[in-house]
């Protein structure tokens, strides 16, 4: 299925075509899964352009017109079609056009057009899920979850955290994921205090905490789940860290709603986590919306304006990070539906010892 055309008001963007080669815009816009493609929009008519791999694949994704570029690149081509057209003003994304891509198009496109930079056009459309996008991001969700499972009674001691990351990984392909949707992070001790730790080849230790994010890609869709555990038994300090991340996250779920804040959200968390004097260690956002990108709008962030809407798929991670003692983050992937929160992570949070 591809986008409808009638949805986007060029003129309203004040250009009469728009041009996009992000791959997950083209897959958006086209269906088209291939690494290397350009799509050019223009009233009522969406022109995908690719090279000879990608053939068959684009003709059995899109249905709309290809053109296969064997020479000269396609922005080359891209700016033929444009100056054949006549379209004078061209938008193109200025996050994601690189400066040579925008080099190259300048020198090929006619110098009667011109190049109009324009901001998250595709990814605005993208924050909205259709009912189909929603239940792709479920089965990722699900598959997920599944994985984490199956990985954790893999689980030995003295495993290294490389290798429970990569038991989650192969347990992701395992379920029909096509991979992860980042690197897979696994922490364990000090190091959870690290909120994006890279595994390491270093054994885990008992009676520490054990911090695991993961996302996995299906069809397309994201995931992104973390779970922080006990191994063996922890202090004190470290349970009621994870008690207070626990009711953060748990507030900022239960304040979900179209119409509010990503702001507001942020908040929700950060006010609980301030009752127990930890705001402090809290050093990122509450969360990010997801898609056929890990991380998408809309953002949880202090000072997000834009208000949730109902379809919107978003993370929520409120965490705590203390240097030489740990850290704690606890994350799901949360549905924004008409009425408030669908939590989609099936996934206990208890705090769980292995
Ligand atoms: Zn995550
Ligand atoms: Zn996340």
């Amino acid at each position: 299925m591809s986008f409808d055309l009638n949805t986007l008001d060029l003129a309203a963007l004040g250009v009469e075509a728009f041009l996009t080669a992000e791959p997950s815009n083209v897959r958006y816009l086209t269906g088209f899964t291939g690494s290397n493609g350009l799509v050019v929009l223009e009233g009522g008519r969406m022109t995908l352009f690719t090279d000879p791999r990608y053939t068959i694949q684009a003709a059995a994704e899109y249905s709309g017109p290809v053109e296969v570029i064997t020479r000269g690149g396609l922005p080359l081509a891209a700016a033929k079609l444009i100056t054949r057209r006549k379209l004078r003003k061209v938008g193109f994304e200025k996050n994601r056009l690189s400066y040579a891509g925008h080099a190259a198009l300048t020198a090929a496109l006619d110098k009667k057009a011109e190049l109009v930079a324009l901001d998250d056009v595709i990814e605005t459309r993208r924050m909205v899920k259709t009912p189909e996008e929603i239940a792709k991001i479920r089965r990722s969700v699900n598959l997920n979850s599944q994985a984490y499972l199956r990985a954790l009674q893999r689980f030995r001691p003295a495993m290294t955290e490389a290798a429970l990351a990569a038991e989650i990984d192969y347990q992701m392909r395992r379920l029909g994921a096509e991979g992860p949707a980042f690197d897979t992070i696994v922490a364990s001790g000090a190091r959870t205090a690290f909120p994006h730790a890279h595994p390491e080849a270093k054994p885990i230790q008992p009676n520490q905490l054990l911090l695991v994010d993961m996302g996995a890609m299906v069809d397309g869709y994201a995931s992104d789940m973390t779970r922080t555990l006990a191994v063996g038994k922890v202090s004190g300090t470290l349970k009621r860290m994870y008690a207070a991340v626990l009711e953060a996250q748990l507030a900022a779920i239960a304040r979900v709603k179209p119409g509010v804040s990503g702001g507001q959200i942020d908040r929700a968390a950060r006010e609980v986590l301030k009752g127990h004097g930890l705001d402090q260690e809290f050093v990122h956002s509450t969360g990010h919306g997801l898609g056929l990108e890990i991380h998408e709008g809309p953002r949880l962030g202090k000072s997000e304006k834009r208000k949730l809407e109902a379809g919107m798929v978003i993370t929520i991670e409120p965490g705590v990070y203390r240097a030489g003692v740990g850290g704690v983050r606890i994350e799901d992937t949360v549905l924004v539906t008409a009425t408030g929160p669908e939590v989609l992570t099936p996934t206990s949070k208890e705090l769980m010892s292995i």
